[in-house]
């Protein structure tokens, strides 16, 4: 016997039909003698709609950016989790389960104080532990825990993972399975690519240069749990048959493993390919080439919570002047080019620029660290294709390339088969 939490998110749950399908999933492994926890998501597109709500409303005159109160935000967006958690109670007694649903409150997941964008801090696992003892499942709702002002916190959008992973460590669980609409972690994005392989293990590392490089399949703070906490999950479907042969299999289930780099036995150089859109380019030309400039740019905007990307600064001819280019997401360049007029003085330079609509294409690979020319082969694949490159940064496993946003998919499906990750 063991301790399982599974988690399933938005699509997994979307209607009546499928909740009960979760249910059958749920079923499976409490009939194989498991202790199970459940944590949901909302039904898929449930969240969009409440935060829509959220904006509509009118803006409190006078009040800062966000014009909205984060706090009342929470309450509204945490809803939707509220609601399939009941439902699939409801389902799983349905078929005489003892299960009962449990809000983030009710646990509870303390979290800290940034509304919106809260971050677990501690979970009390004491009362879903005897509860699994005595044979209830725990339905938890995703996304949300209880801040330091005793108020609901969400844990910003794609949220529902981290709470899993984070249950998973509170209560010791053997395994922490997150159920989405693909059997696995692709090469790439599989919607996109069809040529995208799934993947049987992925290194933390990797996974987490995945997610924050814009691959979505699970949230970056998820993953940053699990590699901390040693969780062993997996990504894997809910839309294959509950009670197909091998579902079941304790040790290797279907799916993909986030595992130590250790065990993956035969690492190749590029393991994925992510991309991000909504990328904004800034640049500010003619700036003073002295000490201290870069932090009189990026000091203010890190005050405005702007989060800045790639940065790339041109070496001056003359050693007075230069040009400075960094990236923003698309949503933030307003605010951006605000902060940098209200500090013009201080910056010294002489005009702003931007665009917007731009993408970033990511090539990860842990093989990077001990291989020469990768990034070079990245190019030479993009300048056949004709796609003319903006920005460039690299880490020990990955290089990131900022191109034009029309060029987004052939960039991906270029890069995916450049280095050999297509499927035969
Ligand atoms: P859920 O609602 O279950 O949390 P998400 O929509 O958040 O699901 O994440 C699953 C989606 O992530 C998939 O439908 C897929 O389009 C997308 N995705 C992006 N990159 C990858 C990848 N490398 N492997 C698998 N899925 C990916
Ligand atoms: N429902 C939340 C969202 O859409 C959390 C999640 O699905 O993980 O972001
Ligand atoms: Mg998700």
């Amino acid at each position: 016997m063991a301790r399982i939490v599974m988690k399933f998110g938005g699509t997994s749950v979307a209607d009546l039909d499928r909740i009960k399908n979760v249910a059958r999933h749920v079923r499976r492994e409490v009939d194989a003698g498991h202790e199970v926890a459940v944590v949901v998501s909302a039904m898929s597109g449930k969240t969009n709609e409440l935060v829509g709500w959220v904006q509509g409303t009118p803006k409190v005159v006078g009040a800062n950016s966000p014009f909205y109160d984060a706090r009342e935000y929470d309450a509204v967006v945490a809803s939707g989790e509220q609601v399939t958690s009941g439902l699939l109670a409801i389902a799983l007694q349905a078929m005489e389960i003892n299960a009962r649903s449990w809000q983030g409150w009710q646990i509870p997941i303390r979290t800290d104080n940034a509304h919106g964008a809260a971050r677990i801090l501690e979970i009390d696992g004491s009362d879903i532990i005897k509860r699994m003892g005595e044979g209830q499942v725990a339905v938890i709702a995703g996304f949300q825990g209880l801040g330091p002002d005793n108020r609901i916190a969400t844990l910003g959008r794609g949220g529902s993972d981290t709470s899993a992973v984070a249950i998973a460590a509170a209560v010791k669980a053997d395994r922490c399975d997150i159920y989405t609409d693909v059997d696995g972690v692709y090469t790439t994005d599989p919607r996109i690519v069809p040529q995208a392989r799934r993947l049987k293990k992925i290194a933390f590392e990797e996974m987490l240069e995945m997610a924050s490089l814009g691959a979505k399949v699970l949230q970056v703070r998820s993953v940053e749990l699990a590699m901390v906490h040693k969780v062993r999950t997996f990504v894997r479907s809910s839309f294959e048959d509950p009670d197909a042969p091998g579902m079941g299999d304790f040790l290797n289930p279907p799916g993909t493993l986030i595992c130590d780099e250790d065990e993956i036995v035969e690492q190749e150089v590029v393991t994925g390919i992510a991309y991000a859109k909504d990328e904004a380019q800034i640049s500010l030309r003619r700036l003073a080439d002295r000490p201290g400039v870069s932090a009189a740019i990026f000091g203010p905007l890190a005050e405005s919570h702007i989060n800045v990307d790639m940065i790339v600064q041109n070496i001056s001819e003359d050693g007075s002047k230069t040009d400075m280019t960094f990236t923003v997401p698309s949503g933030d360049v307003d605010k951006a080019i605000k902060v940098l007029g209200e500090n013009k003085e201080k910056i010294g330079y002489d005009v702003v620029q931007n665009e917007s609509g731009l993408v970033k294409v990511s090539v990860i690979g842990i093989g990077m660290r001990s291989h020469a020319g990768v990034a070079a082969t990245a190019f030479k694949a993009l300048a056949d294709k004709g796609i003319n490159i903006k920005a460039i940064t690299t880490s020990e496993i990955k290089i990131s390339i900022l191109i034009d946003g029309p060029y987004a998919e052939l960039a991906v499906r270029t890069l995916h088969s450049c280095y050999g990750l297509d499927k035969n």
